[in-house]
């Protein structure tokens, strides 16, 4: 996958949120460019004995209103415009949350399930023996994305804690919860997209049940099928990177579960329950209400938007629409619930967790998912009042709503024009 125009497709959804604000070009010129990205090459020793070298990057895109945020990826086709672009992304939806957070993010090149397990905890903690400088839960706080998960957070919460001397549990999210993580972050992602598709179920006219297509089964995909499948939805559709599947009744959720837990992929269930093979053209163009992109970038782009018959996309994972199918999709009459809102429940339970580490005090699980649900509304709420006040898209007023926040942090250290005058 080429990722050399992901940040400059990022920026036109700048340039079209500026257009509706009236911001100060020192805004346009802080949130143009990554702040500062920097790249290493891990050193492990593999199970053989041989030595081997990852190429890893961290990303501190922008820090104006916190701490950087965001997660650490592995993955095989991870490059460093990728790490700025999601970095980008993470700056927006810190904003569009209200989190009192910049954007960050992390990769390292490398497919994780070539490793070992025991090459996967020395890679993990090179990691952070590489970054530990840059680090800090006043400075940039990691957390998991794609590919990696709870344990990996709780080996380089580990390592850091062995480099400064002492505990300090919030330097990362998404721990282990014998660890200090937080109750409700394993579900967080889908339960505040759940939320926020529930939210505005009334505004969207949406019919009940629903039928659902989910892109990607990994940790987002997983809970969302499991959250809207517990409240009467149908899961018509699922992939995952070994191929998708369908099932015009909907599909048996909890088999796929089962399927996913045992480390098989979701085409071993096909056969059972009415289960049917899918290609993932067909997965995306089938007939449904609602279409989860939980995956990676660039999922619906200009060659098969045309193709989609939701007239609901919710955008788990980030970047999955490009700014051309965007386009024609909204045509179609189709909306799209942007993932800089959409999947913001993964960080701002993050960002409950960090709290919650600081204080060493720890919230119930009702406590954590109220304020999710409130959060959720709250912003889902001010981004669809901009849509409708100045007549764009939901991704546009997303992007308008964070602007705006970002634009009064920025200009509070004074603008040219303060400067001059
Ligand atoms: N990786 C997730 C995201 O893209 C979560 C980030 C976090 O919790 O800091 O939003």
């Amino acid at each position: 996958m080429s990722h050399a125009n992901l940040l400059d497709d990022a920026l036109t959804r700048l340039d079209e949120a500026a257009a509706h604000l009236n911001v100060d070009p020192d805004v346009i010129e802080k949130l143009k460019f990554a702040r500062e990205t920097t790249k290493v090459r891990l050193m492990i020793r593999m199970d053989d004995g041989a030595r081997k070298s990852f190429i890893a990057w961290r990303c501190r895109y922008d820090d104006t209103r916190g701490p950087t945020k965001g997660g650490i990826r592995f993955h095989p086709s991870a490059t460093v415009d990728e790490v700025e672009t999601l970095a980008f992304w993470m700056t927006f939806k810190c904003a569009v949350m209200n989190l009192p957070y910049g954007g960050g993010k992390g990769a390292v090149q490398v497919d994780p399930r070539a490793l070992s397990k025991s090459e996967l905890e020395r890679l993990s903690r090179a990691y952070m023996q590489a970054f530990a400088r840059i680090i800090g839960p006043d400075r940039d706080i990691p957390a998991p994305d794609v590919y990696t998960n709870a344990m990996i957070m709780g080996w380089m919460a580990d390592e850091y804690a062995q480099i400064v001397g002492r505990a300090e549990p919030a330097v990362i999210t998404g721990k282990p919860l014998a660890l200090g993580g937080s109750l409700g972050r394993n579900d967080a992602t889908a339960r505040g997209g759940y939320y926020l598709v529930q939210h505005l179920a009334g505004d969207l006219g949406l019919n009940r049940p629903m039928r659902v297509v989910i892109q990607g089964f990994g940790n987002a995909g997983q809970y969302m099928a499991q959250l809207l499948a517990a409240d009467g939805h149908k899961i018509v559709g699922a992939s995952d990177s070994s191929g998708a599947v369908g099932c015009a009744s909907g599909l048996d959720v909890d088999a796929l579960l089962a399927a996913k837990a045992a480390g098989r992929s979701l085409v071993s269930t096909i056969g059972h329950g009415g289960h049917e093979t899918l290609t993932p053209e067909a997965l995306i163009g089938l007939g449904c209400d609602l279409l989860v992109p939980a995956a990676l970038e660039n999922m619906i782009d200009e060659s098969n938007a045309a193709t989609v018959k939701a007239k609901l996309i919710l955008e788990l994972a980030n970047g999955p629409v490009t700014p051309e199918a965007d386009a024609i999709l909204a045509k179609k009459g189709a909306i799209v619930l942007p993932d800089i809102l959409a999947n913001a429940g993964g960080v701002t339970v993050s960002y409950f967790e960090w709290v919650q580490s600081r204080q060493g005090y720890y919230w119930t699980l009702e406590e954590i998912h109220e304020r999710l649900r409130s959060t959720m509304e709250r912003e889902g709420r001010a981004v669809w009042n901009i849509a409708h006040d100045k007549n764009v898209s939901m991704r546009t007023a997303a992007y308008v709503h964070a602007l705006g926040r970002l634009a009064e942090a920025i200009e509070a250290h004074g603008t040219q024009s303060f400067f001059v005058s």
